[in-house]
């Protein structure tokens, strides 16, 4: 089927040239971007882009989709309380129905709030797998990987991703593909740290871990080891390009040159930073210097607590123009990038993704300018402010993945909407009060 989105007021297109075109249209066919600009040609269905901006669906490159159960049950606590008093005994109580629910309430958020990829680690991720392939949307899911430094857990959760591993490829959906979890290198071993690597090489897939998340967790580690964690993971052997590394907020410059060296990549969530306190902010600036790949993520719901792509970028902006005092030292387009074009490099998916050109996938939003806060644009300068300081998740009108309309002037297509919101619910409610019992 084609699509033609016709007379967009703006394109913020992402590509090489970061090109905004005014009054211009997009022609999908067969999922695939074909044209831009003037289009001559009909096509099978139009979408109306009068009083709208088309710009590439965002990519949030970390998160626990699931964990959209566990939002606001826990507020205002330090990490490790709250993952030792709070959300690991109520992960302990996740069932199979509960996580399909939980990612299908995430799914929903996400396709309402213009995010058309994201890459996930969590439990029971067959179910996961299942909501996303109902959902149209696009992901790179692992399954968590923690063993504590138990070899039996470590053989059980090997099982585990094994097991996922082949439920993904008998799936065989385009749209979903695999990376290694390995929680965080506080709670695997060598082994499974290392297995988690070899497995992802073999499997041309990616992995993705936790690191340096806060100060607590890189000193405590020290302690124990004698150096720190991104010194630990390169002397085992465990950094490569096919990592992706979550949070790295306390980095020291030699642990930065560590990254650098390896090709390992970055995602930055720095609502999820801020409301943990995890004391310190990521030093994105340095990582640009020495050119790390780095995307933006929300972390899971339960730390931030939305899955909202346009509020992580305006606090990215403001957050670093705070920490450094230098308004210049995030400028809006640079964020943009984080969640687009950038975040797909992350995830090595940017042949694919990430920008409105020819060739690529349509994977795509479009937003209604019609808000008093978009009022007046003052050309083609000011869009991309618009998009990161003023446009808000509401204002996604539309969201195609792979050139499916999976939202269409507000209304979720592919999932049933109502009957997600009361089984997320329910199942919340009682896991929570399977937990507590
Ligand atoms: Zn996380």
């Amino acid at each position: 089927m084609s699509i033609l989105i016709k007379d967009c007021d703006w394109i913020v297109t992402e590509n090489a040239t970061r090109d905004v075109l005014q009054h211009a249209s997009v022609l999908i066919d067969h999922g695939e971007i074909v044209e831009i600009g003037e289009v001559k040609r009909g096509a099978d269905r139009v979408i109306e882009g009068a009083g709208k901006l088309l710009m590439p669906g965002l990519i949030n490159c970390h998160t626990h989709l699931s964990m959209t159960l566990l939002r606001g049950y826990a507020d205002d606590m330090v990490l490790q309380d709250w993952l030792t008093t709070k959300i690991w005994p109520l992960e302990s109580m996740l069932t199979s129905q509960a996580c399909y629910y939980g990612a299908l309430l995430g799914c929903l958020e996400m396709i309402k709030s213009g995010t058309t990829t994201f890459m996930d680690m969590y439990f029971f991720m067959e179910d996961v797998a299942r909501a996303v392939k109902e959902s149209g949307l696009r992901a790179v899911l692992s399954y968590g990987m923690i063993d504590l430094f138990e070899p039996e857990r470590g053989k059980r959760e090997i099982e585990k991703t094994n097991g996922f591993i082949g439920f993904l490829k008998a799936m065989n959906c385009p749209r979903i593909t695999l990376a290694l979890g390995p929680h965080a290198p506080y709670t695997c071993s060598e082994e499974t740290l290392l297995w988690a690597k070899e497995t992802a090489e073999r499997e041309h897939a990616l992995v993705q871990t936790h690191l340096a998340e806060t100060r607590q967790e890189q000193a405590r580690f020290q302690r124990e080891k004698g150096m720190k964690e991104t010194e630990y993971l390169h002397k085992i052997g465990f950094l490569s390009a096919n990592l992706v590394a979550a949070h790295c907020v306390w980095l020291s410059s030699d642990e930065l040159k560590i990254l650098k060296e390896t090709g390992v990549s970055v995602a930055h969530c720095p609502v999820s930073n801020m409301k943990l306190a995890s004391g310190g902010v990521a030093p994105l600036p340095e990582m640009f210097e020495q050119q790390i790949p780095v995307g933006l993520g929300t972390d899971g719901a339960s730390s931030n607590n939305t899955l909202d792509m346009f509020e992580t970028m305006k606090i990215c902006a403001l957050l670093h123009k705070l920490h450094r005092w230098d308004p210049t030292v995030m400028p809006a387009q640079r964020c943009l990038d984080l969640a687009t074009i950038e975040a797909a490099r992350v995830l090595k998916l940017d042949q694919k993704i990430g920008s409105i050109e020819p060739g690529k996938q349509a994977d795509l939003i479009l937003l209604n300018m019609r808000s008093p806060y978009f009022v007046p644009i003052h050309g083609k300068d000011t869009v991309i402010s618009d998009l990161v300081y003023t446009a808000r998740s509401s204002n996604v009108n539309t969201t195609i993945v792979d050139g499916k309309i999976l939202m269409h002037e507000g209304k979720v297509l592919t999932l049933d909407e109502d009957g997600i919101l009361k089984k997320a619910q329910s199942e919340a409610l009682k896991l929570i009060s399977r937990a507590e019992a």
